[in-house]
């Protein structure tokens, strides 16, 4: 299995610290909205290294944190006048509805932030020992010229940075030794949540926080870091400086960085009022439709989401779910009889689509390909399979229709889920039955959704409804 480093710009054989397991850490979101799509996609794409990880035969230790401090979340909890606290867990919970509808499994551990403070202490108080690290007024920075190595994942000119961020350094932020220095702990402003520490009552940097949690539920040398392309300067470069000098160890051998998800070819912002969170899409779409269309690009490629494309993966999703149930009908009604000479060939055949998807997914996680792969098997279901087959057979290649979604983490079967948009469509219908006078269809309309689990209450503002 190949994989592409970022630290070394090459594709390199994959090959564990520790034979048969992956230790592997992935930088999670801040919690303090609903999570954006352009979260969607490192989650969905690691989620998939994983599952494939898994299909291979590993032991994966999968670790993923939730920022639960940070200014956007105290600016959030100073808005609703609540705790910061209460932000970032109705925030977390609601990821993880997210993450549960897109499929993405729990990761093995969810180290929060604040939860961890004690170890952040504790590494910072190591750095500063070992003269990586300085405080200057309750405020403490590492020292970026002492680690020889800074700027080895990025690649960047520390010059040219250092000589742009000199005629950027605000007031405050004069009393660095270096512009590249960055924080680690930093004392509390009035209002602000805090910790007691050796430097002044405050709260660490975001760098930190990932360095402690992967050292803490990984150990101090990992397999994979991972993340978004976004956060390979300064964050992990960063972190890399942090967990290196500290340890004295390297910190992760392979760093893999999925591209950007642009929306209708620009750059998802909320002033462009092209931002969407992945509550919003799960309105319109299952969102198996997003892991579907995030997955139908290389994760190294830019992703451009626009309403076309997903139509495009709906439709394509479809004729999978199609091909499998039509497998299962005919599972259901097939002769228990001898694997024909025919069929015994036929599965040959098949297993050279697993072959292709297995050598798609080898080449640096290619799902791109692997769905291709998928696709030619339903093609090969569509023309060779009927019910004169024998029930194994049907069964033999069902299985292995599903195991192969299953690896990407889509789930085939057929589901009867109703979205908001048909909801309202039948609402508008019944509303429309009843101008009419036609109260028996009327009822029918609301017997139907009651069916499905959505209850209407008419209310002087209209007709509103309830999931119940
Ligand atoms: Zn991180």
């Amino acid at each position: 299995m190949k994989v592409y480093n970022t630290l070394t710009k090459k594709k390199e054989e994959f090959v564990p610290l520790v034979p048969g397991k992956v230790s592997m850490y992935v930088c999670g979101p801040t919690v303090y909205n609903f999570i954006h799509i352009g979260n969607a996609r490192p989650m969905i794409v690691f989620d998939t290294v994983r599952r494939y990880m898994e299909h291979k035969g590993y032991e994966v230790n999968y670790v993923s944190n939730f920022t639960d401090v940070d200014d956007k979340i105290i600016a959030k909890a100073i808005e609703e006048g609540v705790s910061a606290q209460e932000i970032s867990e109705r925030y977390i919970a609601e990821c993880k509805k997210d993450m549960a509808a897109m499929n993405v499994l729990p990761a093995t551990t969810h180290p929060l932030a604040t939860m961890e403070i004690g170890g952040m202490i504790e590494m910072i108080s190591t750095l500063i020992e070992k003269g990586f690290a300085y405080d200057v007024n309750g405020t403490v920075y590492f020292r970026t010229r002492k680690f020889d190595e800074y700027g080895k994942l990025s690649h960047k000119n520390l010059d040219d940075l250092r000589a742009g961020n000199r005629s950027l350094l605000v007031s405050g932020e004069d009393q660095k030794e270096d512009p590249l220095d960055f924080v680690l702990w930093k004392p509390k402003k009035e209002g602000e949540p805090a910790w007691e520490s050796p430097w002044s009552a405050g709260r660490p940097g975001w760098h930190i926080e990932c360095s402690v949690m992967s050292k803490k539920y990984l150990g101090e040398e990992i397999d994979i870091h991972a993340g978004g392309e976004d956060l390979v300067f300064p964050h992990h470069e960063n972190e890399i400086a942090q967990s290196e000098c500290c340890n004295g160890k390297d910190f992760a051998k392979y760093w893999l960085h999925n591209a950007f998800l642009n929306i209708d070819n620009r750059k998802m912002s909320k002033s462009l009022g092209n931002f969407f969170t992945v509550r919003e899409i799960g309105e319109k779409y299952d969102l198996q439709v997003l892991r579907f269309f995030m997955l139908s690009a290389h994760y190294r490629s830019p992703l451009n989401f626009s309403a076309d494309l997903m139509e495009a993966s709906k439709t394509s999703l479809e004729r999978i779910i199609t091909a499998v149930d039509n497998l299962k009908f005919l599972v259901g009604n097939a002769e228990d009889k001898e694997l024909s000479l025919e069929e015994k060939e036929s599965l040959t055949q098949a297993a050279a689509f697993e072959t292709k998807f297995d050598e798609a997914m080898d080449d640096d996680f290619n799902t791109a390909d692997a769905i291709s792969a998928i696709f030619e098997m339903v093609k090969y279901v569509n023309t060779n399979i009927s019910g004169e087959n024998s029930k194994s057979f049907i069964q033999t290649v069902l299985d292995k229709m599903v195991n192969l979604c299953d690896v990407l983490g889509i789930i085939v079967d057929k589901k009867e889920e109703i979205l908001a948009e048909d909801i309202e469509k039948m609402i508008e219908d019944r509303q429309a039955a009843r101008k009419a006078k036609d109260f028996k269809k009327a009822d029918e309309i609301r017997d139907a959704l009651l069916a499905k689990g959505i209850v209407l209450e008419d209310t002087r503002e209209g007709v509103k409804w309830k999931k119940a």
